[in-house]
Formats: C-alpha cells, structure tokens, sequence
C-alpha cells in the first residue's frame, strides 16, 4: 500500500514556521526582504514568479518584483543585480531562469553576492555544500529532503538513485542524500543501463523534464519515489516524470505532479529568504 507525499501539507508546515520566524524578526525591527528578477515573458517563469510572491504574501515576507523586457541587455541586468547587492534592506536576489538567450546566465548567478544568494547557485555557496557545511541549499533538493524527513523515511545506508545531473537539481541533491549516508548514484542521458540501476533503487528522484520516463518495470518494490519534474502537455495538463498511476502500486511512498516537489520549492526559498536576513542581520 503506497503513501502520497503531499507537498501541499509539508510545504504548508515549513511555511507557518517561516511566518513564525518572521514574526519574531519583525518584532526586532528586521523586516525580510526577496527580490525576484524576471527577464521576458515566458509563461511557466511567470507563474513560478507569481507563486513566490503569494508564498512572501503568506508568511509576511515584503517581496519585490522587476519584471523587465525580453531585449533587457546584459550590462542593464547587471546594473540591476548590482543595485539589490547593494541595497541594505534587500535580504534575498533570486534571477527568474531560463535568462532569454542573449543574456550571460552564468555571469549574473556569479553576481548575485553569495549571502544574497537565496537559490544557493553561487559557486561559493555550490562549494559549501560540497562540503556539508552551508547556510543555503538548493530550493528543489532541500524540499525534497524536507519531504522525506516530514514522512520519517531514513536514507542511511539506502541505494539512492537520482537520474538527471543538472546542477539545480541532480547533482545538489546527489550531495545531500549523500551526507544523509545513503549509496548515491546519478543517471544522466548517457547512462548505459539506466533500467538495472533504477530497479536496484531504495529512492528514485527523476528530474529529466520527459513525461512518464520512470516506468512500473524500472522500480523495485517499495521503493520510494520522487518525482521533481514538470511537463506541460498539449491538452494544458501538468504531469511528472514518473509514469504515476502505474508506479504507485510498487511504491511504498510517491509524490505527485502537480502537488509535490514543486510547493516544496517554494517553502524552502521562504526558508532561505529567512535565512539570508539573519545572516546580514548579525
Ligand atoms: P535539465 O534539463 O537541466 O536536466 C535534465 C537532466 O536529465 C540532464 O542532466 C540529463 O542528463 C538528464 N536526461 C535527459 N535525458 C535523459 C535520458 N534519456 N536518460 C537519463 N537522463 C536523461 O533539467 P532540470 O533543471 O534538472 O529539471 C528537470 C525537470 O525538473 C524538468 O522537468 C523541470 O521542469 C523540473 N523542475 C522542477 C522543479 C520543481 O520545483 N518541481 C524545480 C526544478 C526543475
């Protein structure tokens, strides 16, 4: 018998702590602050940007939002990453990805300083968390493991199995499963025997972007599943990259798509924003 993880609930939960804590640093005069930075008008970024903002409505978190034209050049997207650096009352820079073409994504990520870093994609803060000792961590990874500690579910001396390497998702949560001591392996597209190795899996974390990619044949019995992707389909509908109606019968816990990682990615940005003011605070 399979449990849905409800992102839904444990994303709730991490929000009302963050309230919680805002509550507190209001109370000491410290007002949290994110701004969010969104380059052109891609519909799905829209949408996560206006979710952020409700998420800041929620746990009283002033928000900021510049949203600029899709020909915004580099050296004005600079200047604008450079004035929230600079700007005291600002706690948190979050760039909207994916930049549109023209624009040098690395540059600006590199820009944003690292204690304003609130999606921990700054290579000082990529470093930290190589080495287990951080103060942020990837949004989508730490939700996942928000997730999995919510549900009780230990990963020491688990076969994890993430398939996807990209460095907002796979990798990161590769490290962090691996301090948790479980056996981490990373499928990626040039994987050989991708099938073999996710059938050995204790946890499987899909985060590829291709629709019903984890299949029932590929999961072992009672494992547990997380599914981090987000597909649109041509009837509008959202769907993951687990094949969830057929996989859920071997899985011991799954999340679903919408409802799952995706509100977790929201919370744990919260619980950064929170994070950045104390540290800028002391
Ligand atoms: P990405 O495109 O950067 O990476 C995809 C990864 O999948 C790559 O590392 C690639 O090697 C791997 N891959 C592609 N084809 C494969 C194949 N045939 N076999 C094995 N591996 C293969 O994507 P990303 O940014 O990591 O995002 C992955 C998915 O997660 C997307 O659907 C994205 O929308 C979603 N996402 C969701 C959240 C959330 O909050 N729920 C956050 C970030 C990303």
């Amino acid at each position: 018998m399979y449990k849905i993880i409800s992102g839904k609930e444990v994303s709730e939960a991490v929000k009302l702590r963050v309230a919680d804590e805002v509550k507190q640093l209001k109370a000491n005069s410290i007002e949290p602050c994110l701004a969010v930075i969104l380059v052109g008008d891609d519909p799905a970024s829209r949408v996560y940007v206006n979710n952020k903002k409700k998420a800041c409505e929620f746990c009283g978190i002033r928000s900021l939002e510049y949203v600029l034209p899709a020909e915004t050049t580099q050296d004005e997207l600079v200047a604008l990453v450079e004035k929230l650096n600079e700007d005291k009352t600002v706690n948190g820079i979050l760039c909207q990805l994916p930049l549109p073409k023209h624009l040098d994504e690395k540059t600006i990520l590199n820009l944003i300083r690292p204690e304003k870093d609130v999606d921990a994609f700054h290579p000082e803060n990529v470093g930290h968390i190589m080495i287990g000792d951080f103060n942020f961590l990837p949004c989508t990874p730490a939700g996942i493991m928000e997730m999995l500690r919510y549900e009780k579910i230990d990963l020491d001396g688990k076969n994890c199995v993430v398939i996807g390497r990209s460095n907002i998702v796979g990798k990161p949560m590769a490290m962090l499963m691996l301090k948790e001591n479980a056996t981490v392996t990373i499928c990626h597209s040039r994987t050989k025997n991708l099938k073999e190795i996710v059938a050995g899996a204790d946890v499987i974390v899909a985060a590829v972007g291709r629709p019903n990619f984890v299949t029932a044949d590929m999961v072992k019995e009672g494992a547990v599943i997380i599914d981090v992707g987000i597909n649109r389909m041509d009837d509008g509908k959202l769907c993951g990259d687990v094949d969830f109606d057929a996989c859920k019968e071997k899985a011991s816990y799954i999340t679903p798509v919408p409802g799952g990682v995706g509100p977790m990615t929201i919370a744990t940005l919260m619980q950064n924003t929170i994070t950045a003011t104390k540290i800028q605070a002391k």
